[in-house]
């Protein structure tokens, strides 16, 4: 049976001294979890948090990758650089970077493969908006943005995590129902059966304000496999919490 994942995405939170006390709260409740833990924090303390982790069994993330190997794109980090650093997974095609960054399927699926050629595994996010949620556009849009990434490693497909983030229910305090996020899971799970005979070994995460007091039921889910955690994950207990209810 493939161990559950619990990854906490800091997003645009922190500094040296809260991601201290933070990590540092992380690991003094952690004890040897029965799931495996990641935190994805911003890139500039991705040297403050390897430090932090260093010999833990919390996996460092990275909350995006440069769709590009190196060269002449001003801002951007890419896989390599990221590998540098013990990053070990690298969230590509979050709601927040396809709406505030017009970041597209296509590249999304190419970011994808960045990271897989420096070896760091994609948590690729996939997820509807309300609108689509209400015109009944659910399964075609998860399905459409799993497809990009399937299309575009083939061969590799069972390397990934994917993360099924409402995008309605992210920060929103709104999370989907265990049964409406298993309905999507399964779909996302058929679609992975038929792209590969490895479709088992992918974990499947929901994302979308959980916490502490959800998190049970949801991972309680026959195809969920994990959570992705925004921002329950930036107080220790809370995440702490999550990750006991993964065991
Ligand atoms: C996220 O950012 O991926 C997320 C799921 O956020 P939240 O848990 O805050 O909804």
């Amino acid at each position: 049976m493939k161990k559950k994942l619990i990854a906490g995405n800091w997003k645009m939170n922190g500094g040296l001294a809260a991601n201290e006390a933070l990590v540092k709260g992380l690991l003094a409740g952690l004890g040897t979890p029965a799931c495996d833990v990641a935190v994805a924090v911003p890139s500039p303390y991705l040297a403050q948090v390897q430090g932090l982790l260093s010999g833990a069994s919390i996996a460092l993330g990275a909350q995006d990758v440069s769709a590009f190997a190196s060269g002449a794109y001003t801002g951007e980090v890419s896989a390599a650089m990221l590998k540098d650093f013990g990053v070990r997974y690298a969230l590509v095609g979050h709601s927040e970077r396809r709406q505030y960054h017009g970041e597209t399927d296509a590249v999304v699926a190419e970011k994808a493969r960045q990271a897989l050629a420096s070896g760091i595994t994609p948590i690729v996010c996939v997820g509807e908006t309300l609108q689509e949620r209400e015109a009944g556009q659910t399964e075609s849009v998860v399905k459409r943005q799993l497809a990009a990434v399937i299309h575009v490693n083939g061969h590799c497909i069972s390397e990934i995590v994917v993360a099924y983030e409402p995008v309605w229910a992210i920060g929103t305090g709104r999370t989907a129902s265990p049964e409406q996020a298993q309905q999507v899971h399964a779909v996302l799970r058929a679609q992975l059966m038929a792209a590969t005979p490895h479709a088992d070994r992918v974990r499947l995460l929901y994302g979308g304000s959980m916490n502490a007091a959800n998190a049970a039921e949801l991972l309680a889910q026959p195809d969920i496999d994990g959570g992705l955690v925004g921002g329950a994950s930036l107080k220790a207990e809370d995440f702490l919490k999550i990750i006991a209810a993964a065991q």
